[in-house]
């Protein structure tokens, strides 16, 4: 390793881009700058590209590539899926009631709130102290009125994934939608829509060592959903606007490498278990958030106690290792993060939180560097801790 090396340590927040995604992008933001709306030749080979990433997604989902809808993120794909499936429901006269978790990503959550505003009553299901849902709280959440649940497949924060497969198969019975965000599963787990039982289910390029400002929005055919961006009449009318062709062919393209992410796993898990064991070991007063069995193979996410969360992320930067915490960091508030709040952990203990989330290029000798100026740092920070 170079001497100066940098760690990225925050997949979870951004990954970089994989170079054959790049190389397969910058044919369409150099001479292919047809507009997929025109009928000559150069249209047709930008909307040909379209239609081969619509494959490739919809391949990835075990879905047809009509059910695809290409949004400018994952947080505009949530904003569809929840203002779309509401939008619909009133038009028929119908009083929606909605249904989501409390450790949601803001994507989900902000829509939710707005809607709340408007009189549209929405439940929030709390979460254990691993961080997952209890499907007799769902049960019990349901009501007459209920036309959509929305929970994410994988926490961003700790990692925690939810058992999307058990719901869809409870929520099948129904005429309920299922909305789940698999912006953190899409690389480790399986998203097959048919296995999931879900009816929307959201993407991010971005995440997954594809381009920022491309997101994906399965919605089952037959869904009945309203756009919440008027104009040309693009993605079937129920997203316009120009597509972005190079993302979107950049968002297919990172999906086509994604079985070699799956492939990693195995090595990925052990890399982030030697990190959780080291901080558990070498750092006293130190907590794992989240749940150890039900949750993704690249996240870690600690509370350390009497050490500051923005601080601990400053004090890292300085050796050169990039970190993440729920407290002032992600959020750029002073709030500590809704989701360690929902694992009712009191606001002290939320403030002092450290994430790190591993991916395709971190290496043993990067987590030995963390194992051995954690302990240090934490030393330092908890002197002058005001949390004491
Ligand atoms: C990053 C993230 C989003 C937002 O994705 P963007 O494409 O950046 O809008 C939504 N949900 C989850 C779980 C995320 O991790």
């Amino acid at each position: 390793m170079e001497k100066n090396k940098k760690i990225y340590l925050d997949y979870a927040a951004t990954t970089p881009i994989d170079s054959k995604v790049l190389k397969e992008m910058l044919p369409y933001l150099e001479k292919e700058h047809g507009n997929p709306s025109s009928i000559y030749e150069f249209g047709q080979r930008a909307q040909m590209a379209l239609d081969k990433a619509r494959g490739n997604v919809g391949d990835f989902l075990n879905c047809s590539p009509s059910e695809i809808i290409f949004t400018g993120s994952a947080t505009e794909a949530n904003n569809l899926a929840i203002f779309g499936i509401v939008r619909a429901t009133q038009k028929k006269g119908m009083k929606p009631h909605l249904i989501t978790t409390e450790i949601e990503h803001h994507a989900v959550l902000e829509p939710c709130k707005i809607l709340e505003k408007e009189g549209v009553e929405v439940s929030y299901l709390p979460v254990n102290k691993e961080g997952l849902i209890r499907i007799s709280d769902l049960k019990k959440a349901i009501t007459r009125n209920t036309i959509l649940v929305s929970v994410m497949y994988a926490n961003n924060e700790i990692g925690t994934i939810q058992p999307i497969a058990e719901i869809g198969k409870l929520l099948k019975k129904s005429k309920i939608l299922f909305h789940t965000d698999a912006v953190q599963a899409a690389n480790y787990l399986s998203c097959d829509v048919k296995k999931l039982g879900v009816d929307l289910l959201t993407l991010s390029g971005h995440k997954i060592y594809g381009p920022k400002g491309v997101g994906a929005l399965y919605v089952k055919k037959g869904t009945e959903i309203l756009p919440i961006i008027y104009g040309g009449g693009q993605e079937t009318g129920v997203r316009s606007g120009t597509e972005n062709v190079a993302g979107i062919v950049g968002l297919a393209a990172a999906i086509k490498q994604i079985k070699n992410e799956k492939l990693k796993v195995k090595s990925l898990k052990k890399l982030r278990d030697k990190l959780i064991d080291g901080i558990l070991k070498s750092v006293s007063d130190v907590k794992l958030n989240g749940s150890r069995e039900s949750r993704l193979p690249n996240n870690a996410n600690f509370t350390i106690r009497g050490a500051e969360g923005e601080s601990m992320v400053i004090a890292l930067d300085q050796e050169g290792i990039a970190a993440s915490t729920g407290s002032a960091c992600s959020s750029r508030s002073l709030e500590p993060s809704h989701v360690l709040l929902a694992l009712r952990l009191p606001p002290p203990e939320a403030h002092s939180s450290l994430r790190l989330t591993l991916g395709r290029y971190t290496t043993e000798k990067e987590i030995d560097k963390v194992l051995e100026v954690l302990p240090k740092i934490v030393q330092r920070l908890r002197k002058i801790s005001p949390f004491k």
